[in-house]
């Protein structure tokens, strides 16, 4: 049927053509930003279903956000109809949770388990780290944690980890590691990451579990595939299967780039993609070289900036939509100034009818840096939305009402069950709430159930006014447990909660305007809840009761998730660069570009984390369309302090006949940045007449200072050189220097007595 198959492929290049119809073996397809690697997997679901005869219900598709995935189920469905619904079009997170659904029993667990997202995984681990006896200024939780996951992210076990251990630190991780996954198997919960790993040992553990699987999805397909690690590398072969076995391997095609991989802080190694081959040694690749998203002068900015990376494949990548604008670079003297500029173009842009708000993003390296934005953006009556922050599922009153549902759906979870044991206060303190737990470890019982054994009186220490607080508690949950049972509606849980528990009537008598907000914020999870509610299943889902759906669709929602759709309601949308992979936008400005910003202070003097840096750089600036915005600020305060920033060494990668600078660094005897300190410049050798950094205004100033003492990876700002990240410390007393990685003043090595003109941040 040529007519519909040329339908699917008409819009196609050759090399993206052979990608959609290639049969038989794993198909590997490697290309830079805006090719359309996306889109050839879109395209390929559509493609398998109305020419191969595949079934839906044989398609399993793995995005990186959820966002992404609906999209992708949504266009497949434009395609080819309503029979796209029975696909498994998820993150590789919402995919483990399915299955883990309908699996736990075999691994011992039931299949109301609750998850525990990072802020519900710290809490647990300080508890275990408290019971541990661990200091916590040595180990600090969030340490812990970081440590515990990148175990999992390679599928070590807390056994395996125990037996590896080399240094104390290791020691102390597994030990933690140990006594936390047994509390979350009391818990009946599992974190993120036990997603992945738990579903690999299900797989690896129950051939016939892993059979079922194999014999259903025979295709998988997998978007973003430079970003995937080690356990989601397993997950994947071990759903794929191997030649020789009882059913043949699934065909297996992913796309990603190298270039694009910006998430090896959470054990993403581009690894898979570049050993694709030998992993699958039949596989096909192709290579895709046309981008279609941005114009040539952005491409070229880009194509410069990542060919400083070393240790990497070069690619060819051209546009033909023309040299299109020059980009436009900004030097602001501050951040605020930097703002003003991004809002002045915007409303300059939208009023000269060339775009809509819709159509414009605004990017920074860390979430941190939207106030600014933010509140010049409220000023100025300029629509806009920020994706990511604090989210409203991290607000506390949200996190409250959620362990109540939480601790209804699943009793055994105890860090949500111990999150609103007195929440509100209802005399329930520390210490009871202590003899409970204590009274828990030492039967092994849940703490739900030492809660029971002590209105029994059978818990020692515990005096008779917390017993009958407990009793009330008990009762209470009891109450609303009925509703569980009955599966009546989320949204009416949730109301019967914040009515018997008196929390929403304690927050309308207080006085405080924040817990006015907060009242709001709960109504807007009732309505998420209804909204939840009245919500069809899609065909070939399982009704799952609603509260443990509810729960489930509330914890794995994502940054992305909440990127307004284009030309939806017309707001600019402000993000992390982070956030923006796989997005495109006609207008797009990049903020922050200063050395110790963006690249990040952390990656100074790192080889490998200054080519991550590079490398978001790479995503940030491909992210445009049409036109590019790259700005920075001669002083930006940060920890609550002024700091003179150099630019970004990046900013030096790129041509500089691809910018049209609109404002450039003052000349450096210029006063640029006295008034900013709200001290006059001629207080202090003239550092503030060269626009540098110094001391805040009350502590002593370098010339004060003792001679410095600087260890590696000490940060410093140095007064003719700015910022920088001492690499290497050598000598001692007299002789003591210091090299000192200063980004784009380069590397110095200096000595460390006298008056040295920097200081130690
Ligand atoms: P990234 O690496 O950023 O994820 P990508 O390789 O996935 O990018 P897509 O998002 O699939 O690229 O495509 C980029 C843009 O180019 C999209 O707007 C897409 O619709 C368009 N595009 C891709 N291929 C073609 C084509 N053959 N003809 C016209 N437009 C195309
Ligand atoms: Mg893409």
């Amino acid at each position: 049927p040529v007519s519909r198959a040329g339908h699917l492929l008409d819009d196609l290049n050759p090399a993206q053509r052979r990608a959609v119809e290639h049969a038989g073996s794993p198909l590997l397809v490697v290309a830079g930003a805006g090719s359309g690697k996306t889109r050839v997997l879109t395209r390929r679901i559509a493609y398998l279903l109305a020419e191969r005869d595949v079934h839906p219900g044989q398609i399993m598709a793995i995005t990186f956000t959820n966002k992404a995935a609906a999209e992708m189920k949504e266009r497949v469905a434009d395609m080819v109809g309503a029979r796209a619904r029975s696909m498994w079009v998820s993150t590789f997170h919402s995919m483990c949770v399915r299955v883990m659904r309908r699996e736990a029993k075999t691994l011992g667990m039931s299949s109301n388990f609750s998850i525990y997202d990072s802020d519900d995984t710290r809490r647990l681990i300080t508890l275990v780290a408290r019971d541990l006896d661990l200091d916590p200024k040595k180990y600090a939780a969030r340490t812990l944690a970081v440590h515990i996951s990148n175990l999992k992210n390679e599928l070590v076990d807390p056994e395996t980890a125990t037996a590896q251990a080399t240094n104390d630190l290791e020691r102390r991780v597994a030990e933690v590691y140990t006594v936390y996954q047994r509390r979350l198997r009391e818990s009946n919960s599992l974190d993120f990451d036990d997603l992945i790993m738990r579903t690999v040992e299900l797989l690896q553990t129950f051939p016939d579990v892993a059979e079922h699987y194999r014999r259903r999805f025979r295709h998988v397909l997998v978007d973003e595939y430079q970003d995937t690690n080690h356990a989601q590398y397993t997950l994947v072969r071990e759903l794929v299967g191997k030649t020789g076995g009882e059913i043949p391997p699934a065909e297996l095609c992913v796309v990603g780039d190298a270039d694009q991989s910006i998430y090896a802080f959470r054990g993403a190694t581009i690894r898979n993609i570049v050993e694709f081959e030998r992993d699958y040694p039949d596989a096909t690749t192709i290579l895709l070289e046309q981008n279609y998203r941005s114009t040539q002068n952005i491409l070229t900015a880009a194509n410069a900036v990542i060919s400083r990376n070393p240790n990497r494949r070069d690619k060819t990548l051209w546009s033909d939509l023309g040299e299109g604008e020059k980009i436009v670079g900004y030097v602001a003297d501050n951040e605020h100034d930097e703002a003003a500029f991004v809002a002045n173009e915007i409303d300059r842009l939208v009023d000269g009818g060339e775009v809509n708000n819709s159509e414009i993003a605004v990017f920074y390296r860390t979430n941190n840096q939207s106030r600014v934005f933010e509140e010049i953006f409220i000023r100025l009556g300029l629509p806009y939305r920020v994706v990511g922050g604090v989210r409203f599922y991290e607000r506390r009153e949200v996190r409250d009402a959620l362990a109540y549902l939480r601790t209804l759906a699943n009793p055994e979870d105890t860090v949500s069950l111990r999150r609103i044991l007195n929440v509100p206060k209802r005399g329930i303190g520390d210490r009871a709430e202590a003899c409970v737990a204590a009274y828990a470890e030492r039967e092994r019982i849940s703490f739900a159930a030492a809660l029971r054994e002590a209105v029994e009186d059978r818990v020692p220490m515990l005096n008779p006014r917390s017993r009958n607080a407990i009793a009330g508690f008990v009762e209470l949950m009891d109450q609303l447990g009925e509703m569980v049972e009955r599966e009546d509606d989320v949204a009416d849980i949730l109301e019967a909660v914040l009515e018997k528990t008196g929390y929403r009537a304690e927050l309308e008598a207080s006085e405080d305007p924040q817990d006015h907000t907060r009242i709001e914020n709960l109504n807007e999870l009732v309505t998420v809840a209804r909204e939840f509610t009245e919500l069809e299943l899609p065909e070939g889902a399982d009704p799952v009761p609603s509260l443990p759906a509810f729960l489930e669709r509330v914890s794995l929602v994502a940054d992305a998730d909440s990127i307004p759709d284009a030309d939806s309601d017309g707001v600019v949308t402000l993000m992390t660069i982070h956030t923006a992979k796989g997005l495109e936008y006609p207008v797009v400005f990049c903020t922050g570009w200063e050395d110790g910003v963006f690249p990040h202070m952390r990656a100074l003097g790192d080889p490998a984390e200054l080519a991550e840096e590079r490398r978001l750089a790479y995503v940030g600036i491909t992210r445009a369309q049409r036109r590019l915005y790259l700005s920075r600020a001669l002083v930006r305060s940060a920890w609550g302090q002024p700091s003179a920033n150099p630019a970004s060494r990046f900013l030096g990668e790129i041509p500089q006949d691809l910018i049209d600078w609109r404002r450039v660094e003052p000349s450096r005897s210029a006063p640029t940045a006295a008034t900013t300190w709200g001290r006059s410049a001629s207080s202090s050798g003239g550092i503030a007449s060269r626009g540098l950094s110094r001391p805040a205004p009350g502590k002593p100033g370098w010339k004060d200072a003792p001679a410095l003492k600087l260890e590696v990876g000490d940060r410093v700002t140095h007064d003719k050189y700015g910022l920088g990240r001492v690499v290497a410390v050598d000598g001692a007393g007299l002789r003591a220097t210091a090299t000192i990685d200063f980004g784009g003043s380069g590397t110095v090595r200096l000595m460390l007595i006298g008056s040295v003109p920097m200081t130690k941040l």
